[in-house]
C-alpha cells in the first residue's frame, strides 16, 4: 500500500446547528449580487452574467474568533454574505426548479477583501485572487440545516463592527436568487456536496482594523462573531 509522502492535510469543517460537521470542499463566491454594492464600487449588475470568483477551502475560519490582519494590504474589507453549504453532488448541469434539493443548510460569513490590491487588478485588468483567495479570508458561522432554518426570505441580513451598524439589507435584495446561482455555478464546475457559495454582500462595505471586533447575522436564523488580531 503507498503512503502519503507529506502528512495529509486535516479536513476543513464547519459546525452544524444540531451536532456534528460540515466538510468543506470548495468555496465559490458571487460577486455583484446586490445593486447598491455594485454601484458603491462603481460597477453595474449584468443580469444575464454573474460574477463569480473563489476562495481556497481552508480559507475558512470556522466559528468567528480571532482572525489574523492579512498581509500585503493597507485595506482589508469587511463583506457580509449569506453563505450556502451543499450537501449533494451535482450531476452535471442543475436547472433553477431542481437547485434547491443540494442544499444542506446556510449560514453567514465574512468575504474578507484586500480592496487595495482589487483595485490594482481591476485596474489592470488582471485576476483577483490575491485581494479574495487569501489565507484566513472566510469566517464562517455554523451551519444551519435546512428543516432548522426556514424559509429565507424576508431576512435581513447585517455586520456591526464596533458595536456600529455597517451593513445590512434583506436578503431580498440579491440579484441572482440562491436557485439561480447553484444553477450558473453548476454550468460551469462540477459541484460537491461540500461546496460552499458566499452569495455577494450588500452596500457598506469599508476597512477593518486591528483590534476591531465584528458581529454579523442573519435575522433570527444565525450569528457570528470575531475580531482582527
Ligand atoms: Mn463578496
Amino acid at each position: 500500500m503507498s503512503q502519503p509522502v507529506i502528512p495529509v492535510p486535516a479536513p476543513t469543517l464547519l459546525p452544524v446547528r444540531g451536532g456534528g460537521q460540515f466538510p468543506v470542499r470548495r468555496i465559490y463566491c458571487v460577486g455583484r449580487n446586490f445593486a447598491e454594492h455594485a454601484k458603491e464600487m462603481g460597477a453595474s449588475v449584468d443580469r444575464g452574467n454573474p460574477v463569480f470568483f473563489m476562495k481556497p477551502g481552508d480559507a475558512i475560519v470556522a466559528g468567528g474568533g480571532e482572525v489574523p490582519y492579512p498581509p500585503g494590504t493597507q485595506d482589508l474589507h469587511h463583506e457580509v454574505e449569506l453563505v450556502v453549504a451543499l450537501g449533494r453532488d451535482a450531476d452535471g448541469g442543475v436547472p433553477v426548479e431542481q437547485a434547491s434539493s443540494l442544499v444542506f443548510g446556510y449560514g453567514v460569513g465574512l468575504d474578507l477583501t484586500r480592496r487595495d490590491l482589487q483595485a490594482r487588478a481591476k485596474a489592470g485588468g488582471l485576476p483577483w485572487d490575491t485581494a479574495k483567495g487569501f489565507d484566513h479570508s472566510a469566517p464562517c458561522s455554523e451551519i444551519v440545516p435546512v428543516a432548522a432554518a426556514g424559509a429565507l426570505a424576508g431576512r435581513r441580513l447585517w455586520l456591526e463592527v464596533n458595536g456600529q451598524p455597517r451593513q445590512g439589507a434583506p436578503l431580498g435584495d440579491m440579484v441572482f436568487s440562491v436557485e439561480e446561482v447553484i444553477s450558473a455555478l453548476s454550468g460551469l464546475y462540477a459541484l460537491k456536496a461540500g461546496d460552499l457559495v458566499y452569495m455577494g454582500t450588500p452596500s457598506g462595505v469599508a476597512a477593518l482594523q486591528r483590534g476591531d471586533s465584528f458581529h454579523a447575522g442573519i435575522e433570527g436564523l444565525v450569528e457570528l462573531r470575531g475580531s482582527i488580531a
